[in-house]
């Protein structure tokens, strides 16, 4: 049997329709911003594999990190007992992250660091024996799909099969141009009429829901009247950590800060899954007491595992390079360009920049949806081509390695323009 078919005789992919979709490719191997798949066909990773991996495939600085600790401690329980790695990690967190955060906790990937921020915002408040028991949202979020982070998306191909088994969630508009004064709005209604806990948001830019995009003093706006009522709020920077947005944290735009951060994709430079929640010394106080049942009854098995923090380790260390914040800035050079010289194409409703982020609005006669047949046309075009983009129903975005050279670029925008010619 060759491995395609092994493949779909045993395994059960992610967001897949089995009965209708392709057989996934077989990538081999992968070196900077390419991936070779089982018959040496070469792709440009326009998109860093979900978005994890900025520094490129199979890094040997992250590797040989990886690899001295695995053979040093690779793994110890984290109830009881801590380690170096996990304390250096937070030491150089709390160098790069907001002023105002102070502990960390760890978990597994960016669903789960979502949840422990949630379950926090709603114990914080039970704790201190308030009955706030609502999270705030965006339309069209994207936090995840455990079932908290899940009741905070919007999106409904992910959550669509559960409605009516969530938490209380409720949603307001995200404040994109025109649109802010709604948004501002929606917030003080829901807080009035919901007895909230907290806001989760993702800062600056929409990942899932197509790279939508909305300004940092909107933002402070929805924070600040969070903080006049008390209402925790909760950066999910999952997609957007560590230089997506052309500064370390898309929060960094904000002039209001933020009482939690969620972290991960590419916290460990995408080779380890790891995450973490960050949090101000207020909500850890809330729980630091005599009494047990006000401590956070959360935990992973894997939390905080050596392997993965000597991982982050190696990875804020290339993001703090000169060169790689020579490259962010080369990257987001080069889209402002691309972005000016298709946005007035015929076929284009709109495009935009924000740091690596690239993402363009195609016209289409129908309502596509989000894996609709645009989609597919322009996903399977992309592929021939030696590109991988995921565009969002008629959404297609860039989100590449830091280490992308200017070549493999130009021909990424090159495909995206010759798929607009085509659709
Ligand atoms: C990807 C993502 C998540 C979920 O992370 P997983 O590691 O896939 O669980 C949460 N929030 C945002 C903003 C994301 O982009």
């Amino acid at each position: 049997m060759t491995l395609s078919e092994k493949d779909s005789q045993y395994l059960w992919h992610p967001y897949t329709q089995h009965k209708t979709s392709q057989t996934p490719i077989v990538i081999s191997r992968g070196e900077g911003a390419l991936l070779w798949d089982e018959n040496n066909k070469v792709y440009i990773d326009a998109i860093a594999s979900w978005w994890v991996n900025p520094f490129g495939h199979s890094n040997k600085f992250i590797a040989d990190s990886i690899y001295k600790q695995l053979t040093t401690l690779e793994h110890v329980l984290f109830g009881g007992f801590t380690h170096e790695p996990a304390i250096k990690v937070a030491e150089k967190l709390m160098e790069i992250l907001p002023k105002n955060q102070e502990k960390i906790f760890f978990s597994d990937n960016g669903s789960t660091a979502v949840e422990v921020a949630i379950k926090v915002a709603l114990q914080y408040f039970f704790n201190k024996n308030e009955k706030r028991t609502t999270i705030i949202a965006f339309e069209n979020a994207f936090h995840g799909d455990t079932f908290a982070a899940m009741a905070a998306s919007g999106i409904s191909f992910y959550t669509q099969a559960f409605q009516g088994m969530f938490i209380d969630v409720v949603r307001i508009p995200v404040p994109v141009k025109g649109k802010e004064q709604i948004s501002f709005d929606a917030l003080k209604n829901a807080i009035q009429n919901h007895n909230c806990a907290g806001f989760i948001f993702e800062p600056l830019v929409q990942g899932a829901a197509g790279m939508v995009m909305y300004e940092p003093e909107a933002l402070a706006k929805l924070i600040r009247i969070c903080k006049e009522n008390q209402v925790l709020t909760i950066a999910d920077e999952v997609m957007t950590g560590f230089g997506k947005t052309g500064k370390t944290f898309a929060m960094d735009y904000v002039s209001e800060e933020a009482d939690m951060i969620c972290l991960s994709k590419a916290l460990t430079g995408g080779t380890i899954p790891m995450a973490i929640t960050t949090f101000t010394k207020d909500i850890f106080d809330a729980f630091f007491d005599d009494d047990i049942n006000k401590a956070l009854f959360h935990g992973h098995t894997f939390t905080a595992n050596p392997t993965g923090c000597a991982a982050a380790l190696a990875s804020i260390d290339l993001l703090q390079t000169s060169e790689m914040q020579q490259n962010i800035k080369r990257i987001n050079a080069s889209h402002l360009d691309f972005q000016k010289k298709i946005e007035n194409h015929s076929k284009v409703i709109t495009a935009r920049t924000l740091g690596v982020i690239f993402a363009v609005e195609i016209k289409s006669n129908s309502e596509e949806s989000y894996y609709g047949s645009m989609r597919t046309k322009l996903y399977n075009f992309f592929i021939q081509n030696g590109v991988i983009l995921r565009p969002v129903g008629n959404i297609v975005y860039i989100l590449p390695p830091y280490i992308i050279t200017d070549e493999q670029l130009q021909k990424v925008y090159k495909t995206i323009e010759e798929a607009i010619e085509m659709v």
